[in-house]
């Protein structure tokens, strides 16, 4: 075996050499509040869906663009099929998205902190991640995104990791005032007050994303899709090409839009309820939480990855943040069942020293 760094790379374009791959929670925990999935577990349709699933489905190919899927989004959002794009995960139509509309060499403007996937998939799309700062009260400056010339801005709301939104009016002026590719990310949409989407039609440059996996809980079946106008929604569906949802996801998440919204509903509300007591619980700590609008809280405590650590030797899994552009330390923490909750705050107050 010749050691890994004795190969010699292949010429041609890398640029990656500096890229690290994505981390992964390293250990199975028994109260895993890392990844912001749904902890009440999958609804219980798509579930049926998946166990009735035989061999001979998938033998053949999936649909190349998921017409089916598509019809049944569309009735949800009060928009036509021609308005989606489906993918493997929404990083599949971000990816898509960037590549279909980003030239080499271009900028993609975004406020940091936010979804750490984003400047991976601005740079291995040949494109410049560029940060703007938020405002002190969490929401997007504007002026800052636009102030690089970019060619794509990127706008996550609630905003993976500060759980903060933007306002609707600040999302629609930078589309208003820009003409290049708008991504809104709605991946915590469910939870939130407001929505991109009911204008997306509106604008020829906004794309909003969603996805399964998170209050849909099917994260493990990969499948986020995109809205926005069908002109627009075209491009990045040749630049994502045929076959990226498989016949099994498509037909679990058809049963879960078509049968288990009042399921999900349930959960968001008893989400926003946990949250609210575990923000109250925190507060009356002497902690200082972000506020929240989607599945998951922000807490600024010293030193992340040693509590985290110290957490996760405890079956706790949390997502440790160091050095936030305005905030310091932190960790992120999914809301789930208070059972999971009452167990994360117990040991928390072992852990923080
Ligand atoms: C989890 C997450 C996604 C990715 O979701 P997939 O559909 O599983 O690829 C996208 N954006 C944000 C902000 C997320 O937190």
């Amino acid at each position: 075996m010749t050691a890994e760094s004795e190969y010699e790379m292949p010429r041609g374009r890398t640029g990656f050499g500096t890229l690290s791959l994505y981390e992964e929670q390293p250990e199975r925990c028994s109260a895993d509040l890392s990844d912001n999935t749904n902890l009440w577990g999958m609804p219980p349709a798509a579930e049926r869906a998946l166990k009735s699933f035989s061999g001979a489905g998938a033998r053949g190919y999936p649909s190349a663009y998921t017409p089916a899927l598509k019809e049944v989004l569309a009735s949800r959002f009060g928009v036509s099929p021609s308005m989606i794009v489906t993918g493997c995960g929404s990083d599949d139509v971000l990816d898509s998205a960037i590549r279909a509309f980003g030239n080499s060499g271009s900028r993609l403007a975004y406020s940091e902190p936010t979804f750490s996937m984003i400047p991976v998939l601005a740079r291995v799309n040949g494109l410049i991640p560029v940060s703007a700062r938020f405002d002190n009260n969490w929401d997007i400056t504007v002026d800052e995104l636009l102030s690089s010339d970019p060619e794509i801005i990127y706008i996550c709301s609630p905003n993976n990791p500060t759980g903060t939104s933007a306002r609707i009016e600040r999302i629609e002026r930078v589309a208003r005032s820009f003409r290049g590719l708008v991504i809104v990310d709605e991946a915590y949409g469910e939870y939130a007050a407001s929505s991109l989407i009911s204008l997306a039609g509106d604008y020829s440059n906004v794309l909003v994303t969603r996805t399964m996996s998170k209050a849909f809980g099917m994260a493990g079946l990969r499948l986020g899709y995109g809205i926005g106008n069908p002109a627009l929604v075209r491009e990045v569906e040749k630049s994502r090409g045929p076959y990226k949802v498989s016949t099994i996801a498509e037909s679990a998440g058809i049963a879960a839009l078509t049968s288990d919204l009042p399921w999900v509903g349930r959960i968001v509300e008893e989400t926003l309820v946990n949250r609210a007591r575990l923000v109250g619980l925190l507060h009356s700590l002497g902690y200082a939480p972000l506020r929240s609008d989607a599945n998951f809280i922000l807490l600024p405590v010293q030193d992340a990855s040693t509590v985290a650590a110290k957490l996760l030797s405890q079956g706790v899994g949390v997502r440790p943040f160091t050095g936030l552009p305005g905030i310091g330390d932190a960790i992120r923490v999914t809301i789930g069942p208070w059972k999971l909750m009452q167990t994360f705050l117990d040991e928390l107050e072992r852990s923080v020293v």
